[in-house]
């Protein structure tokens, strides 16, 4: 067998845990499988790094942002290659680059668009085993970019399609997916399986446990995917085709984003197209823009609520800006201090008094909705930050998701 086998920061986060990387890679190699190896940088490097690059002032220059970050990656990489070697095995560190990942130009969030496979399989068939530094690539014009946060899933199962991989492993410091973080909540539950539209919604509302893109891209290549811890031999998490799941509960698991803002527009002048024009210059900046909500404002103008990822606050402040400069819009107010809690299940499509119990969990617990979104499968609530914690537990207890 083909199998990607990724490690993300705290599986290398210091020599001796790159050389328990290496035992485990050994024994599938010894094992007889050829093993494409992705890894993440050492944990805490990719944020001390992001921290360097601004010292020295606002908004950096993005494709140099993108040359310190990818750094990380290529040295977890090389010493694991270098640790490999020392254990008597042929192995190669390559990054972004040499794997041959194109992507687009948006730099420090960048899109793969194809993977050039020559330099990969030609190493797999002389029976090396490739070490790709992973969260990393290059777009056309051969400058390094970065994949947005958590990126190194998406190398992996980008990698993994494009080399035919009959697996990919996802190594991490949790032994798979849990009815929700066991950090928050320690009697959550760990799942054997999950459906790929599950996970995504998981991932997407922000359990970062994978990174809600190589979820997506799983789906689409179908790519048969296992999260793991690499601390232990315990069998990890399936994400798979939703038919493959016999039994589905209602709800599976909850999510929590605490990396949300919510920017409020009042006075928006009511024409046809306003809409249109703003989360289109929102969508250009690179903006992703959650829950929207339009009411009707006095005076004929209209009041539009959004979401936006707290990191690109800065992004969606310079388009809000040029709207209120051209008067099209009269006041507009940024509120970091929100996180959005979310219930998934694909029961949900079946059932119904689902979102009910959710909201009345929050009633009982005091807790004031700001906001609300569903979709078939989740129901989405924007909360004041300071009751994060207490809404996950309350939610996961409602559910009876530790039984
Ligand atoms: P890595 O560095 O290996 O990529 P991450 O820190 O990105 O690991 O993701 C693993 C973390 O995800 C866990 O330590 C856990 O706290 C968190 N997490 C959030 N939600 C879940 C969940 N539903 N199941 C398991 N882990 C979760
Ligand atoms: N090192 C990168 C990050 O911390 C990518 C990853 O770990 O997946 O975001
Ligand atoms: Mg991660």
């Amino acid at each position: 067998m083909v199998i990607v086998q990724k490690f993300g920061g705290t599986s290398v986060g210091d020599l001796e845990r790159i050389q328990n990387v290496a035992n485990r890679v050994s024994k599938t190699v010894k094992a007889g499988h050829k093993v494409i190896v992705v890894v993440s940088a050492m944990s805490g490097e990719t944020n001390k790094l992001v921290g360097f690059t601004e010292h020295f002032g606002e908004n950096p220059e993005r494709a140099e942002v993108d040359m310190v970050l990818s750094s990380g990656e290529r040295v977890t990489a090389a010493l694991l290659a270098i640790a490999l070697n020392q254990m008597g095995h042929k192995a190669s560190s390559m990054t972004g680059r040499r794997a041959g990942i194109i992507t687009d130009d948006a730099h420090t969030k960048a899109r793969i668009e194809r993977i050039e496979t020559q330099t990969m399989q030609a190493a797999l068939d002389e029976d090396k085993i490739l070490v790709i530094a992973g969260f990393q690539g290059v777009n056309e014009a051969g400058l390094v970019t970065t994949l947005g946060r958590g990126g190194s899933d998406l190398s992996a199962v980008a990698v993994a399609g494009a080399m035919k991989a009959d697996l990919c492993e996802i190594y991490t410091d949790v032994d798979g997916i849990y009815t929700t973080d066991p950090r928050i909540e320690p009697t959550a539950k760990k799942l054997d399986k999950i459906s790929y539209d599950e996970m995504l919604e998981l991932a997407s509302l922000g359990a970062k446990v994978l990174q809600n893109r190589s979820v997506e891209l799983a789906k689409k290549l179908n790519v048969s995917l296992v999260t793991r811890s690499s601390f232990s031999t315990a069998e990890g998490t399936l994400i798979t085709k939703e038919e493959n799941i016999m039994e589905k509960p209602l709800v599976s698991g909850i999510a929590l984003d605490r990396n949300q803002a919510r920017i409020a527009l009042g006075g928006v002048v009511n024409r046809p197209g306003i809409a249109s024009d703003i989360f289109g210059a929102l969508a250009t900046s690179n903006v992703n823009v959650d829950m929207i909500i339009q009411t009707s404002g006095h005076d004929g103008s209209t009041n539009m609520d959004f979401t936006v990822p707290q990191n690109e606050l800065t992004d969606a402040k310079a388009v809000v800006e040029s709207f209120c400069q051209k008067k099209e819009i009269q006041d507009a107010s940024f509120d970091e201090s929100i996180c959005k809690v979310s219930i998934v299940g694909v029961g949900m499509k079946s059932h119904t008094g689902v979102a009910a119990k959710a909201f009345s969990t929050m009633a009982t617990e005091n807790i004031n909705i700001q906001m609300i979104s569903t979709s078939e499968i989740k129901v989405s609530m924007v909360i004041d930050e300071k009751y994060a914690e207490l809404a996950v537990r309350s939610l996961h207890n409602a559910y009876e998701l530790d039984k």
